[in-house]
Formats: structure tokens, sequence, C-alpha cells
């Protein structure tokens, strides 16, 4: 005897009830005995077996109204041996552990090929094919970002802003891209539109112009490689791939999390490695030598080594470049370009 359910098939409700197979017959009784449905255990169907779902048995396949349904796996199994009774392939699939560590090792394999390969070689088409109005728009909304985080106005003279402004943008690969000067720590980046953003602190601790131009090649190699909209669009996409395989984001604020994007600039040692190139062959072009673009990435690494403490822990982008050991590793690329 099994206990559950039953459903008449005339109103959503369904009675406590018991079912009994008494020789070919399915009977389903009521609590006090009365027989409220008697059916031919042939003409049954029993739900597959899924986890610990309630199993729902149909005693008449072509009149599928009344219903019986029970929690008790076991003894459904027992009595119901019409068709159906066999366990399901989702439920054999789920009680198979190997097969289940098998979909999952598939699932996070997929997870990690989608990361590491597909997210960013489709980003990287999207990012290189996206239209001067979109990037403008982002260019404008990052700088208005950052102002309002990071970044201070310049302190520098007019008349030093347009000596710099004078040396620095005929290296710019297009007459669209705009200097900004802003203060910060030493620093320069390029906006999605290509312009570029330069502070005091870094016009203070370059020594000659050659080291700003050679800090410029390297945010005008961001810039032909669509890093920094890469970039972006790689994290939403990782971000909403995590929203789909797990189906919540842990905590994690989609929205605050591109704004971080945005607004730390610091780029994976991939595309690092591709502005220094850029840079280097630049300078090459330009007839400067290769050493003040060593320099420059010296006296960077040395003066975040010197503030990673002080000025440190509200500013996650200084902690981030301070703690990231890649310099000398650049250097080493740079001495065998
Ligand atoms: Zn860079």
């Amino acid at each position: 005897m099994v206990e559950g359910r039953f459903g008449t098939g005339e109103t959503a409700q369904t009675l406590e009830a018991t079912l009994t197979l008494e020789d070919t017959w399915l009977i389903v009784r009521d609590r006090s005995g009365v027989i409220l449905y008697r059916g031919s255990n042939n003409k049954a169907s029993l739900s597959s077996r899924l986890g610990k779902t309630p199993r729902t048995v149909t005693f008449d396949r072509d009149s599928p109204s009344q219903t019986f349904e029970t929690d008790n796996h076991a003894g459904i199994e027992a009595v119901v041996t019409g068709q159906g009774g066999t366990r399901g392939f989702l439920h054999k699939l789920e009680s198979n552990l190997g097969l289940v560590a098998c979909a999952t090792a598939l699932t996070l394999g997929f997870a990690i090929w989608l990361a590491v390969y597909a997210v960013p070689a489709g980003v990287k088409s999207i990012a290189l094919a996206l239209p001067d109005a979109f990037l403008n728009n982002a260019g404008t909304h990052t700088l208005y970002l950052l102002d309002n985080t990071y970044l201070a106005p310049s302190e520098l003279s007019s008349e030093d802003k347009a000596r710099i402004r004078r040396m620095l943008t005929p290296h710019f690969e297009h007459q669209s891209q705009f200097l900004y000067f802003r203060s910060w720590i030493p620093n320069a980046f390029a906006l999605p539109n290509g312009s570029i953003v330069v502070t005091d602190e870094l016009i203070q601790l370059a020594e000659n112009d050659e080291e700003l131009i050679a800090i410029v090649y390297h945010e005008l190699g961001h810039v032909a490689q669509r890093h920094l909209i890469r970039r972006t669009l790689q994290d939403s996409a990782l971000l909403i791939g995590l929203f789909l395989l797990t189906g919540d984001l842990g905590g994690a604020d989609f929205l605050s999390g591109v704004t971080v994007t945005l607004a730390d600039l610091a780029y994976s040692r991939e595309f690092e490695r591709e502005a220094d190139f850029h840079a280097l062959a630049a300078l090459i072009a330009s007839g400067i030598s290769k050493d003040h673009y060593r320099n420059i990435l010296l006296k960077l690494d040395a003066w975040y080594a010197d503030n990673s403490d002080g000025i440190g822990n509200s500013l996650s982008p200084l902690k981030y470049l301070s703690t990231h050991p890649q310099t000398s590793e650049r250097i080493e690329a740079i001495d065998a370009y």
C-alpha cells in the first residue's frame, strides 16, 4: 500500500488516499476505506523518476484525468508495473555519479574554453567593428566616470599644456584623437575613442619629451588594438556567462563590475605586451631610442613601489599596478626587441 494524493481530474483539489494492487487492479481508497477509483494496472503509467520529485500515476493513458501522486518512490515502483515504471533517463544520469562528474567536467571545460578563447576572440571582432559614434560616446562617458572618481583638474600652466600638446599630438594616429591633462598618480591612458589622458605627475616624472612620447606610443598601442573596449566587453560577457551558468551573480554587482573595469585601467599581460611592441615599433620608426621607454617604465615602477602604502588602499588601480610583477618582464622584452 502506498500513501499519496488522488486527483479526480474534475477539480484541481486532491484527496489524501492510498493505492494498492489487487490482482491486476489498482485500487485507490480514501482514508476511511471507500474506493475512489479502480483501474487496470496494464493501462496505468508511472512518470519517470527524477531525483526526489513526486511521481504521478496516470490510470488510463487514453483519458489521463485521474491521477495519483506520491513521494514514495520504492513503494510506487513495486505497485505500478505498467509502462513508465522503469526509471527515466534523467534519473539514471542523476544517480550515476560517474556520468555526473563527466557532465560537470564537460560544462566546466566548455566554460573555460568560452572564457579563454571564444569570448576574447568574439569580443575582438566586435571591438574592431564598433562605429566611431559609439567609441566617442564611450570615451566621453569613461572620462566623466574617471573625473568623478580618480582624476582632478590639471595644475599645469596653459603655456606648459600648449607646449606638450604641440610636442605630443603629431604622434597621434588620427586627427580626432585629443590630449587631456589631469592630475592623479603618474599615469597615462587611452579612452575608448583613442583620446589620451596624461597626468601632471607623469609629466613631472618624465625627464625628457622622448619619455612622454614613448608612453603615448604605448597608449596608442592599446588604442589600435581596442584593448579598453575589449576588456570591458570581455568582463561583461564573463559576468553574463557566469549568470547563465549559475543562475545568479553570487553577490557580484553587475553594473559596478563594469564601472570598476572602466576605472581601474589595468590590462592583462598579453595586452601590455601588444602595446609595448606597438610602442617599440613606433619609437624605432621615429628614430627615438628605446632606452627612453625603458627609463620611464623603470621610473614608474619605482614610483609605484615607493608609494604603494601611502596612497595605496583607496586607490585600487595603484595597488594593482604596484603588485603586478610585470615590469621586469617588460624590460627584458624591450631589451630583446
Ligand atoms: Zn598599458
